[in-house]
């Protein structure tokens, strides 16, 4: 954890190395010092071996004078030679006190002891040591004990014997000898018996013992380049060994100097203190630095770090940059790319949920939108789905761009009115937003508030004006379908809507049926139309100038056995998608025509307006049948054909028209104002009728816009020599303003519904037919 953190590993290097290089230094100084002072404690180990030598000898001379001074006083030797013990004791007591040695005592010659108690083998090898040497003097055991014996010749004149004098070398000499030394050593003496070999100190270490042995002889071989000073491993000591003179060439002795190495350090020790003390307060100052610097130095890299993990977290990931070094660089880099990656990550945000051609906010976040609103009592809410009528054919003529970009301009217009309501762009030509409403009716009536509104002329961007139409599809929030679903059925009910050509419409669940089941109503469908299950119903179209039903337009209705009526918005175009659609208009022709024969028996002779898909108006052969089928009429027949369908086909269709007009067959032009309406085919068109959709209609009273459009509509019509029926005239107002208008022809459920044979020739028959409640 500790070490985990940048500054305080650099810390911990740099007091290391700092404490590593001051190590150094204190072990160099150590060193040097200790070597400083072994030569020294060498110098004067040396010096004090000579100064021993000095002493040794000065009191060999003092000895052998006390003893040669005795040999030759006359009592004395008259005591020897009578062997006057008592004399001789107390003459030698006498002389011990005053020359101040351990032993005196006296030798006959022939090597027995004179008043003094000695081991007859000692006096045995004193008495040969005596008369080997002119002079002698040495160390000797005696009673296993090292002593410096000097001794004198008895001579008077012949020899009687010898005085002998005896120092014990022993640890109250050495301490005297340690004292004259100007150095503070050990000394110790260590001797041989040829029978017992070396006695050393025993307080030595044992491998020091041998080495002290090695030494010792080599000192006393005395060959050249051998040691002249010993390190011993024991308390760190350096010795000197000095060879001491035999007495009687038998034993071996030499003198130990011994001095203990830490000794002659501890001077220094206060130093080595010092020179400690200093290291470590320069260790934990340059560690406390270093501390300092390095987190000074790993700052960046540690802001670095944290942003870094910041920006893990999605959250602000900015950097100060406080130097231009390269950390600095480092710190504008790590911006910039935490910027890139934020704006990155805006934008795929964004476009997961905006419509990328638009802008505008998509499915997904309506989705969002719906399911925000989940809660709310059921029956408050309700999705809208909005679609620009013939979207394909206003992206045609304006171009894909423009097109989107008036998509984008309702959206907008459309947040505008209503804020919160999740506007979003669900497909190509549709938008989704969400009205809250307390029940259908209020949301339908808002819903239209709304189209209303959006309906008004879009300015793109070069100032022209263009006009939409919208229609609207609703589906009621079903929390146990969920937000997508019922986006899904909105969109469904804007379908219904178009088809239907209602403004508004809501979900209808029994038209939209069961897809799967689809498939067999067609199948259903052809059987229908052999069985007569198929009927063919007629409404009345009524002449505003002429006050009568003039013709009426076929209508075809399907009494299916099990769904029971269904309405052609549901299986005509299902007719088309699948291809049966042939098999029922050349049905209702033949039926239609049928029917006119048996009006015009009853004295009805009235136009027949049979639908035409635009589907079939593409199929090269139909013609050969429908003139065929014509040919039969009693009677005016009325193709109702769709702009579109000739747009879509323009050659074909054209060409099929000509030789339908040529037969003598009217042509009209259903559902005008649906579709966009262009002047360049309606021109082409050899029809004799325009008939003006009834969702333009419907709002003629109300809305002054449908209004102007029916108005103009009449008047473009009639300058191109067509006569103008308007459709879906339920009020009598509507009627009314529509004769005032110029209009020629109403169709509606004002003037009669669509009605089975039998009772429009009832409807027929009566006076005034259509016009009873209006005339
Ligand atoms: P369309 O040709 O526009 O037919 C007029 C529709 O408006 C009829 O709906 C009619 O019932 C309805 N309508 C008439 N007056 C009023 C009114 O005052 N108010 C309202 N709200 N509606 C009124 P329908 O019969 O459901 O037919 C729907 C569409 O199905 C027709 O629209 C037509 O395009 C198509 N269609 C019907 N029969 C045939 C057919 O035999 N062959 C082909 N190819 N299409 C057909
Ligand atoms: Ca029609
Ligand atoms: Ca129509």
């Amino acid at each position: 954890m500790l070490f985990q953190r940048l500054s305080t590993r650099l810390a911990v290097l740099y007091a290391g190395l700092f404490g590593a290089g001051l190590l150094l230094v204190f072990l160099c100084v150590f060193v040097a010092i200790s070597q400083a002072a072994q030569r020294q404690v060498r110098t004067e180990l040396t010096a004090t071996g000579s100064v021993f030598d000095h002493v040794w000898a000065l009191r060999t001379e003092r000895l052998r004078e006390g003893a040669q001074l005795l040999s030759r006083d006359f009592g004395f030797q008259q005591a020897v030679a009578t062997g006057d013990e008592t004399t001789i004791v107390s003459a030698m007591d006498n002389l011990r006190r005053r020359v101040g040695v351990d032993r005196a005592f006296v030798l006959d010659e022939a090597g027995r002891p004179i008043g003094a108690k000695m081991a007859p083998q000692d006096a045995q090898r004193l008495q040969a040591a005596f008369s080997a040497s002119e002079q002698p003097s040495g160390v000797v055991m005696l009673d296993d004990q090292p002593y410096h014996v000097t001794s004198a010749p008895i001579l008077s004149p012949d020899l009687l014997g010898w005085v002998a004098f005896g120092v014990r070398l022993d640890a109250e000499e050495m301490r005297e000898l340690e004292q004259l030394s100007a150095i503070p050593l050990e000394a110790a003496v260590v001797h041989r018996e040829p029978t017992h070999g070396w006695e050393t100190d025993a307080s030595l270490p044992r491998q020091d013992q041998a080495a002290v042995r090695r030494f010792i002889t080599a000192s006393l071989t005395g060959g050249r380049g051998s040691p002249e000073t010993l390190d011993l491993s024991d308390g760190r000591s350096i010795a000197l060994a000095k060879p001491l003179p035999s007495l009687d060439g038998r034993g071996q002795a030499a003198l130990l100097l011994r001095y203990p190495l830490d000794r002659a350090l501890a001077p220094f020790r206060p130093l080595f203190a010092v020179v400690a003390a200093l290291s470590l307060t320069g260790v934990l100052v340059v560690g406390f630095g270093s501390l300092l610097l390095a987190r000074g130095v790993t700052r960046p890299v540690t802001d670095l770090d944290e942003a870094a993990r910041r920006l893990q977290r999605g959250e602000d990931a900015q950097v100060e940059a406080t130097t231009d070094d390269e950390l600095g660089r480092l710190a504008h880099s790590f911006n910039a790319m935490a910027t890139t990656i934020r704006d990155r990550e805006r934008r795929i945000t964004h476009l997961a949920l905006h419509d990328e051609e638009t802008g505008l906010p998509n499915r997904l976040t309506l989705e969002r939108v719906v399911d925000g609103l989940s809660d709310r009592p059921h029956g408050q809410v309700y999705v809208a789905a909005l679609g620009v009528r013939r979207f394909d054919h206003l992206r045609g003529a304006i171009g894909y761009a423009l097109a989107a970009q008036a998509v984008r301009t309702i959206g907008n217009r459309l947040a505008g009115l209503a804020p919160s309501s999740g506007v979003a762009r669900i497909a190509t030509d549709v938008l989704g937003f969400t009205i809250v409403a307390q029940g259908p009716d209020a949301a339908v009536d808002d819903a239209r508030r709304l189209l209303t509104e959006l309906e008004q002329p879009l300015r793109m961007g070069g100032g022209d004006a263009i006009d939409v139409s919208l229609d609207l599809g609703l589906a009621a929030l079903d929390a146990s379908v969920g937000a997508a679903a019922t986006i899904e059925l909105a969109n469904v009910a804007l379908d219904q809507a178009r088809t239907g050509r209602r403004k508004v419409t809501f979900f209808d669940a029994e038209a939209y049926g069961d897809p799967a089941a689809n498939l067999s109503l067609m199948s259903s469908l052809i059987r229908a139309l052999e069985t007569g299950g198929m009927e063919l119903h007629y409404q009345p179209k009524v002449d505003l100038r002429a006050r009568r039903v003039t013709g009426v337009e076929a209508l075809a209705r399907w009494r299916h056995p099990v769904r029971g009526m269904l309405s052609p918005d549901l299986f005509v175009p299902m007719a088309e998608e699948t291809g049966h659609i042939r098999n029922l208009t050349e049905w209702a022709l033949r039926r239609a025509i049928a029917d006119q024969k048996a009006l015009a028996g009853a004295g009805f002779p009235l136009d027949v307006a049979v639908n035409i898909s635009g589907r079939t108006l593409g199929e090269p052969d139909f013609a050969d049948f429908a003139l065929a089928e014509a040919a039969e009429a009693r009677g005016a027949l009325v193709f109702e054909i769709t702009e579109t369908a000739v747009i879509e086909n323009p050659e074909l269709a054209l060409a099929m028209l000509d030789r339908f007009a040529a037969a003598g067959i009217g042509i009209s032009i259903d559902d005008f104002g649906t579709g966009l309406s262009s002047l360049a085919y309606l021109k082409r068109i050899r029809g004799q009728e325009l008939k003006i959709d009834r969702s333009i209609v419907e709002g003629v009273t109300e809305s002054q816009r449908d209004a102007l459009i029916v108005r103009s509509t009449i008047d473009l019509a009639h300058s191109l020599g067509l006569k103008v029926t308007a459709e879906g005239v339920e009020t009598e107002a509507c009627f009314a303003l529509l004769s005032a208008m110029g209009c020629d022809r109403a169709q509606g459920y004002l003037v009669g519904r669509p009605m089975p044979l039998h009772e429009l020739l009832a409807y027929l028959g009566q006076t005034d037919a259509g016009l009873r409640s209006y005339a």
